[in-house]
C-alpha cells in the first residue's frame, strides 16, 4: 500500500476495536480499553488527524438495551479515549435493512461528510469483515485488526491487517502526504 494518501480521518470500530467487546453492553462500567488503543489514538492526534467512532449497537433494536445505555457507554468510550470529532450510531436491528448499518457504507459516508473530508480520503479500523466491507462500499480505506474471534476467511480477504491498532495506525500514517 506504499504510494497511497495519507487518510485524511480515521474512523474506528468501538466493541473489539476500541474497547474489549462486551455483547450488547448497556453498563458503562463494564467498558475497558483494548490494548494499543490509547497510543494509537495519541499517533493519530499528534499528527492532526480527526478521529471518530462508528458502532453497530442492534441490542437497542433488539430491545436488550435502551439507546440511552448505548449514549451512556459511547460517552464512557468518549471519556476514556477521546475526544472523537464524531461518534455514530447504528440502532437498527439487521433485519430492520437499514442504510446505516455495517457492512452498509452509511456511516462512513455520513462521519466522512461531518468531518469534511472526502470518503475516499478516510480510513476505517475495525475488527471484523463487515467493518472492511462498509469502508469499501464508502470508496474509503481499511484497516483489519483482528481478535480471537476474527473469522479466518475475514482476515484473508481484507486488504491490509495488522496485529495492533498502533501497528494500524502506523501503516496509515506512512501513507504520502
Ligand atoms: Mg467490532
Ligand atoms: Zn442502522
Amino acid at each position: 500500500m506504499s504510494g497511497a494518501p495519507r487518510p485524511l480521518a480515521v474512523l474506528f470500530d468501538r466493541d473489539g476495536t476500541l474497547v474489549v467487546d462486551v455483547p450488547y453492553n448497556g453498563d458503562p462500567w463494564r467498558v475497558r480499553p483494548m490494548p494499543a488503543a490509547a497510543p494509537a489514538l495519541r499517533m493519530l492526534r499528534a499528527a492532526g488527524i480527526p478521529t471518530g467512532v462508528l458502532t453497530n449497537q442492534s441490542g437497542v433494536g433488539r430491545g436488550l438495551i435502551t439507546r440511552a445505555d448505548a449514549d451512556a457507554v459511547n460517552a464512557e468510550v468518549d471519556r476514556l479515549l477521546g475526544p472523537f470529532r464524531t461518534i455514530r450510531v447504528c440502532p437498527h436491528s439487521p433485519d430492520d435493512g437499514c442504510p446505516c448499518r455495517k457492512p452498509r457504507p452509511g456511516m462512513v459516508l455520513d462521519a466522512a461528510r461531518e468531518l469534511g473530508v472526502p470518503p475516499e480520503r478516510t480510513a476505517v479500523v475495525g475488527d471484523i469483515g463487515a467493518d472492511v466491507d462498509a469502508a469499501a462500499a464508502a470508496g474509503a480505506a481499511a484497516v483489519l485488526v483482528p481478535t480471537a474471534v476474527t473469522r479466518a476467511a475475514e482476515i484473508n480477504r481484507a486488504p491490509v491487517v495488522r496485529r495492533t491498532l498502533v501497528e494500524a495506525v502506523e501503516h496509515l500514517l506512512s501513507g504520502r502526504e
